[in-house]
């Protein structure tokens, strides 16, 4: 197994990531690092949730770390471009807290706001900075910019930025920067037109892509079932009792519930471990051992430790709660598929789940099997509450599901108008209406 340290990446950049509690590189960090510290171009195929961000703002910080120079005034030695403001936001958090030992200095520019914060900090020059390209070409067409002195260029989500019409703006930006830059380009899909504006941009890109969550989704059996909280350990218990069952990782939201899960198991003869971030090292490599030799075939993980946890041959996933972030629903079921195999995956929803089902629903475009095991009083209160949008997602939430609807076909819930709003910061490619806000002020 691949950890940060074998990636080469500067100390500094290794305790932030200890910081935020990240022990294994995703695929496309494990894939994309060593190629762009080597100074690469790079092009990766890979979508939001993938870890991406990481996978080209470290090797960038450790470059810039590496090769320390005064900030250029008016301009900067590495730019992220990015289709909407949210997620130029985004990335410039991720920057400053990956580079947070590191003393690099880092701003965001983007439309809809006053440009004279944005004018003052791009005055006095910063290390990084990430942008929109039609605030940024303002600022560069007003002499307020420049962008001669780019060592690294990165565009993110490049099919996104092509669809939002960005494309003459990025190249008057591109034609104004050195050749001799290195240029990351990500996109999650690569139609025939990315692939051109790519070749334009690129000189011998390394090729880097990872599996588009939605085909995780087609190739893993899923199966929903409506459950009342109370009843969920009970049922999973029943069901691990299966003898189908080789290796199961059951996923909890948290760390306190995963104790609780595997607790229960243990008290009703099933030999299970808990895995997460408050257990000391051996206790983690004994459960890791435990479920690799099959002593202990179940384990119960939440999500930051479940990436740790390199092991083939799970046959089972059950999400004993569904996760906050719907992508976080891929990961977790792409743990039964590796390597092509495939998996069975069994999420229990509660009543007061049906909003995150709802987001994962429309994420994955499918609407998962379900079966109705939920009490009387368990269906009522699901009929008349309408899903209240978890924290830190705000918006309308919409109807509940298993309620005079046929399960287990149709359209997801969600995927037209009323659906979840995407998570928090981040855009979310199907939501018309979001695009729509961001073509108002013309991304500027
Ligand atoms: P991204 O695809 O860049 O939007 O990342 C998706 C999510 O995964 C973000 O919330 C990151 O903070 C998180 N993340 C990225 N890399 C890792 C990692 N190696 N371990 C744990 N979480 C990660």
């Amino acid at each position: 197994m691949t950890d940060f340290n074998a990636l080469g990446l500067a100390e500094p950049l290794l305790r932030a990531l200890a910081d935020e509690g990240y022990t294994t590189p995703t695929p496309i960090q494990a894939q994309a690092i060593p190629l762009v510290l080597q100074g690469r171009d790079l092009l990766g195929i890979a979508q939001t949730g993938t870890g991406k961000t990481a996978a080209f703002a470290l090797p960038l910080l450790h470059h810039l770390a590496a090769r320390r120079a005064q900030a250029p005034r008016g301009g900067c030695r590495a730019l992220i471009l990015s289709p909407t403001r949210e997620l130029a936001s985004q990335i410039h958090d991720n920057i400053r807290a990956y580079g947070r030992h590191l003393g690099l200095s880092s701003t965001v520019v983007f439309g809809g706001v006053g440009a004279r914060p944005q004018i003052q900090a791009l005055a006095r020059g910063v290390d990084i900075l990430v942008a929109t390209p039609g605030r940024l070409l303002d600022h560069v067409q007003a002499g307020v910019a420049r962008l001669q002195t780019v060592e690294v260029l990165v565009l993110d989500e490049a099919d996104q930025m092509l669809d939002r019409g960005f494309w003459p703006a990025i190249r008057k930006l591109t034609g104004m920067m050195s050749k001799n830059r290195q240029t990351l380009f990500f996109s999650a899909t690569m139609p025939t037109e990315i692939a051109k504006i790519a070749n334009e941009l690129l000189q011998d890109p390394a090729k880097v892509s990872v599996t588009p969550v939605a085909s995780t989704a087609e190739r893993v059996e899923q199966r929903l079932i409506h459950i009342d909280a109370s009843r969920k350990r009970l049922l999973l218990a029943e069901m691990l009792r299966d003898p189908a069952i080789g290796r199961a990782l059951v996923f909890a939201r948290t760390k306190h519930g995963a104790d609780r899960v595997a607790k229960h198991l243990v008290a009703e003869g099933i030999n299970a471990h808990a895995i997460h971030g408050d257990r000391s090292q051996g206790q983690r490599e004994r459960a890791l051992a435990e479920f690799r030799n099959g002593r202990a075939p179940i384990l119960v993980a939440t999500d930051i430790a479940s990436r740790g946890i390199d092991v083939d041959g799970v046959t089972h996933v059950f999400q004993f709660d569904l996760p906050d972030t719907p992508e976080a629903y891929v990961h977790r079921i792409g743990r039964t598929a590796r390597a092509g195999a495939s998996g069975e995956a069994v999420a229990f929803c509660a009543p007061d789940e049906l909003a995150k089902l709802k987001a994962v629903e429309k994420l994955i475009a499918m609407r998962i099997p379900a079966e109705d095991r939920r009490s009387e009083a368990a269906r009522a209160e699901a009929a008349t509450a309408a899903p209240k949008p978890q924290p830190p997602r705000g918006g309308r939430g919409g109807r509940p599901q298993g309620a005079g609807r046929p399960q287990g076909q149709g359209r997801p819930q969600g995927a037209g108008r009323g659906g979840m709003p995407p998570r928090a910061g981040m855009p979310e490619r199907k939501d018309r209406s979001w695009r729509n806000a961001d073509f108002r002020d013309g991304g500027r």
